[in-house]
């Protein structure tokens, strides 16, 4: 048995005394890491508020088998956005008794023991409901043969140190978009070996980084995949997906979604492609990270930008932030959600250059840059160069998309 530990988690140990907590905190995780869950429970949360808002891998060995206890920790790790895994030790009461007998030190008296192992088995039943989202439970049986498998977050790429030119959302304009390359001291060629897709040469240790929104109401939606598949299998581009990637990658996938014109119009240029390659786009799309942090942290890259606590950390809230962005709860007049003004109150230290919302020109808010410069609507297609802060863009060719419907599917 496999239990995956995401580099941030909040790591709960459950179970009655003498299940074995102790003895698997000690054979998996760090002495630093584990924390005992008994003793002055004020202090423990601050302590692993601290350590949350690090960043740092918190296990929790023995956390109380109420459900108030847990409550206190699926709010931290909300707040600090990490991970929350429960390992619940369900191991039977006349072996744990017999295992305290020969115990030395503290452990809880038969009483205590009987009361605590009906804590957990109650507890059992709804610790998913509780909102921990990873229950793992493991008995003397499947004890011996775990292993947890420590993952780093794909979003902290602190190594990526540029230079790099962002580009916005490009929603199929193709055209513009080679012209910006272009412009940015890119060659872009045919392939040389005849094969679909483009040879593109790179000045000198400059790289990509794509903000999403590759896909959907321009006309070349399939080359403009081609182009920038190929430049991250290359090396020399990165790649956020937007939230026109997720809603194409659901609608490969078989699930149901309404397709919109935008949409259909991605749908129609893929069936024109050679089987196989609507399921090349699917894998690409899925194995994106949701956002970047890179250059050692000063440099955050997500479609719909990010809030900085949330910067480099990797749960369904972060990466549907990164993808939607903020909104307040309310509909405008089309019935979309009305989006939330994040930026306006950003106070991160990273630059955070995102898209989504088309603008008219792309402007420093707090040290956050939209440079979604809307190319579909007839406006233009926008690099930050970084570090530089310069902007460089193409106007588009057209207006292929009318702007009054931007915000329709
Ligand atoms: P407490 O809540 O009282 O701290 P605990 O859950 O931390 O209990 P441990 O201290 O890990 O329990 O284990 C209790 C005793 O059981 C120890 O003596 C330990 O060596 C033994 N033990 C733990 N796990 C196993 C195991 N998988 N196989 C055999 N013995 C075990
Ligand atoms: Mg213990």
């Amino acid at each position: 048995m496999m239990i995956p530990i995401p580099e941030q988690s909040l790591v709960l140990l459950l179970g009655p005394s003498g299940s074995g907590k102790s003895t698997l905190a000690n054979a998996h995780f760090l002495p630093e890491d584990v924390l005992p869950g008994t003793g002055n429970e004020t202090r423990l949360h601050e302590e692993v508020a601290r350590r949350l808002a690090r960043g740092t891998l918190t296990v929790i060995d023995g956390v109380p088998l109420s459900a108030e206890s847990r409550r206190h920790y699926v709010t931290l790790a909300r707040e600090h956005h990490v991970a929350l895994v429960a390992v619940a030790l369900d191991t039977p009461e006349a072996l744990c008794l017999e295992r305290n007998r020969t115990r030395t030190g503290a452990h809880a008296s038969p009483k205590a023991l009987r009361n605590q192992v009906q804590q957990l088995q109650n507890a059992l039943k709804g610790l998913t409901k509780e909102g921990i989202r990873h229950v793992h439970v493991l008995t003397p049986e499947t004890v011996g043969a775990v292993a947890f498998e420590h993952r780093p977050l794909p979003s902290r790429r602190h190594d990526e140190h540029g230079p790099f030119d962002i580009i916005g959302d490009i929603h199929g304009c193709f055209t513009e978009l080679r012209s910006l390359l272009t412009e940015l001291g890119f060659t872009v060629a045919p392939r040389a070996d005849g094969s679909p897709g483009f040879d593109v040469a790179t000045p000198a240790g400059r790289k990509v980084v794509f903000l999403g929104d590759l896909v959907d109401r321009g006309p070349g939606v399939t080359d403009v995949l081609r182009l920038v598949m190929g430049m991250v299998e290359a090396g020399t581009a990165l790649c956020v997906p937007g939230n026109h990637e997720f809603k194409l990658l659901k609608k490969l996938r078989g699930k149901d979604v309404r397709v919109g014109r935008g949409l259909a119009m991605t749908l129609e240029q893929l069936e024109r492609e050679p089987p196989g390659f609507s399921q090349a786009v699917a894998d690409f799309i899925e194995a994106r990270s949701p956002h970047y942090v890179l250059d050692d942290g000063r440099l955050v890259a997500a479609h719909a930008g990010l809030k900085a606590p949330m910067h480099g950390r990797d749960t369904p809230e972060v990466r549907d932030f990164a993808l939607y962005g903020e909104t307040t709860g309310e509909a405008d007049a089309y019935g979309l959600p009305v989006r939330a003004d994040w930026a306006r109150d950003y106070q991160g230290q990273a630059m955070v250059v995102y898209g989504h919302t088309p603008v008219p020109e792309s402007e420093w808010v707090n040290n956050t840059v939209c440079v979604d410069t809307g190319c579909v609507f007839g406006g233009k297609l926008t690099a930050l160069r970084y570090p530089e802060r310069e902007f460089v863009s193409v106007p588009a060719q057209h207006e292929y998309w009318a702007s009054r419907s931007h915000a329709a599917p």
